[in-house]
């Protein structure tokens, strides 16, 4: 089922949507007739992504990772041999981020804080065996220390780090190989706790 539909994060979506549209944030969704972006994917996943913050085309849409990272993610989860059931994808700010110049900045830390109760929320509803940190305002939310290609254990599931697409894309589309490896290593290896 897919989260955007999902009767069973329903009621949780209205006050994921309630919340977002009372922070100064939602300004840039009215100024620029935007969206706020909930996530893609399963709504019983066993992989969850989490990115950083809509970009102009996420925020267009109301979808996230749906521009350039996002295809460069696509690829990742073909590699990773994905099926539209084992996966969701969602950032731990809902809202796109401006300037003062309407260009994208980085989420602050107290914009990624007054989230942090829903995302903690949402991850809890999808109960994901394994939750992909996207780059470094994802792992800020659980741990700042962890380098591409490590896994650590947290609460009942695992937590993987990889640099953002984006900082892949901006190095000429490569590096990643060898943490994706891992990652593929570590799906394999769990395939059978991975539901
Ligand atoms: N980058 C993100 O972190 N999230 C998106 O949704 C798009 C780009």
């Amino acid at each position: 089922m897919d989260v955007n539909e999902s009767e069973k994060l329903k009621d949780f979506k209205k006050k994921y949507f309630k919340i977002a549209s009372v922070h100064p944030l939602y300004n840039n969704i009215t100024s620029t007739n935007g969206n706020i972006v909930f996530g893609r994917g399963s709504d019983s996943p066993k992989i969850v992504f989490i990115g950083e913050a809509p970009g102009q085309n996420e925020n267009k849409i109301g979808k996230p990772f749906v521009g350039r990272s996002g295809k460069l993610l696509d690829n990742w989860v073909s590699y990773l041999s994905l099926s539209e059931n084992d996966y969701c994808i969602l950032n731990v700010v809902p809202i796109i981020p401006l300037n003062k110049e309407k260009g994208i900045r980085p989420p602050t830390p107290e914009e990624i804080n007054y989230f942090l109760p829903l995302t903690e929320k949402y991850l809890e509803l999808l109960s994901p065996k394994l939750i992909v940190l996207l780059g470094k305002s994802a792992a800020s939310i659980f741990d700042k220390t962890l380098k591409p290609g490590e896994t650590k254990d947290y609460k009942n599931t695992k937590l993987f780090f990889i640099y953002h697409p984006s900082y892949y894309l901006r190095n000429g589309g490569k590096g990643f190989e060898s943490s994706l490896e891992k990652l593929k290593t570590i799906l394999k290896e769990n395939k059978n706790d991975l539901k």
